[in-house]
């Protein structure tokens, strides 16, 4: 059995709700959907997400990747060597980690397929559910605290506030926040690199001084000043999340090697697919790191790749994994959906991804 053809397919899909950070504002997802066909006509799916502002990937470029390398160096190979395939496409080319993860999921996606059984299982579970946060995107403290009670009533609770765009307003988004879903509700904050190291310190330490209860604070500094992120780590006592500032096992190793981190976010479309991620999780684990699994904002292709790997690994804290429950409506046709602040894996071979055409199903009633 081989390979037939890799395929791409640009996909566009509106947000019901504008995706705010520190980083960059969305209305949209911008993606690329890889589709590896077997001789025997069925297709597995992974995806590359555009995000200029974090991994630097775009549709073009992943697109040329995998129509110019990738994807010519799997045609008419065996798709059930899938660590041997895996292995090729991390050493074929350079960065390109979106297009590299997107191929290495519908590599795994297939190969699922070829033996019937969800994604999960070939990954070494059985759960079909999976816990997730919701992000609040970032605004002024009364839009926050509106949009808080919101997603309390839609069933999230774990929420994630994104912070890091006016140090000086943060203490009071959150104490916003907190005193509109009071004190059951897990609050977690998302700076995106957004603060300086003092800032980051001050704001964290007013926040603690507040009683205000905050789960975790992901990425309070630049994504390459470790020393800064070790230096936060050091001085307040709420764990801190790398996320920009790991993108693979090299990145992780440092992170490790100078303390700078308590927990460390993974993600497909930094590192380069759901082999990378098992590796970066288990080296997480056997230095005490803590996890959490997320996503950029992609649709149900990526999303699913992602919460499978939580069903059959498990992290230490709820994973980060709404991204597709901002969609207006999905550019694909089956895979995950949400019932409330759980992902819901389909139970059905591989992802569940029946076509990735722009077929405009719609999420939510
Ligand atoms: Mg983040």
């Amino acid at each position: 059995m081989t390979i037939a053809a890799v395929r791409t397919h640009r996909l566009s899909a509106p947000l019901h709700t504008p995706f705010v950070t520190a980083l960059r504002r969305t209305t949209t997802i911008e993606t690329l959907v890889v589709e590896v066909v077997d001789r025997d006509g069925r297709s597995g799916f992974g995806e590359a997400p555009q995000v200029w502002q974090v991994t630097g990937a775009s549709v073009a470029g992943s697109e040329a990747c995998v129509r110019e390398l990738l994807g010519p160096m799997l045609t008419s190979r065996n798709p059930d060597d899938l660590v041997a395939r895996c292995v090729e496409v991390d050493r074929a080319v350079a960065g390109n980690e979106a297009a590299k993860a997107a191929v290495d999921v519908a590599l795994h996606d297939l190969a699922a397929r070829r033996l019937g059984v969800p994604l999960v299982r070939l990954l070494g579970g059985t759960a079909l559910t999976v816990p997730t946060d919701v992000t609040l995107a970032a605004g002024e403290a009364v839009d926050l605290a509106s949009a808080a009670r919101q997603r309390r009533a839609d069933g999230f609770d774990v929420l994630k506030l994104k912070v890091g765009t006016d140090a000086s307003g943060d203490l009071d988004r959150v104490r916003a926040v907190r005193a509109a879903v009071g004190p059951r509700i897990r609050v977690r904050l998302d700076a995106n690199q957004g603060w300086t190291p003092r800032e980051a310190v001050r704001v964290i330490r007013n926040i603690e001084d507040a009683g205000l209860d905050v789960e975790l604070v992901e990425q309070p500094v630049h994504r390459a000043d470790l020393d800064g992120l070790a230096w936060v780590s050091d001085r307040v006592s709420t764990p801190i999340l790398a996320d920009e500032s790991v993108f693979g096992v090299r990145d992780l190793v440092e992170v490790i090697r100078r303390r700078a981190a308590d927990l460390v976010n993974v993600k497909l479309a930094k590192c380069g697919g759901l082999r990378p991620a098992r590796t970066l999780l288990d080296l997480a684990a056997a230095h005490g790191v803590g996890t959490v699994v997320g996503s950029m904002m992609e649709s149900q292709v990526g999303v699913g790749a992602a919460a499978s790997l939580v069903a059959a690994q498990g992290t230490t804290a709820v994973s980060d994994l709404d991204a597709a429950w901002w969609l207006a409506w999905t550019p694909v046709r089956g895979g995950v959906r949400y019932e409330g602040a759980t992902v819901v894996l389909p139970d059905e071979p591989g992802l569940g991804i029946s076509s990735a055409t722009e077929v405009k199903m719609q999420t939510r009633g």
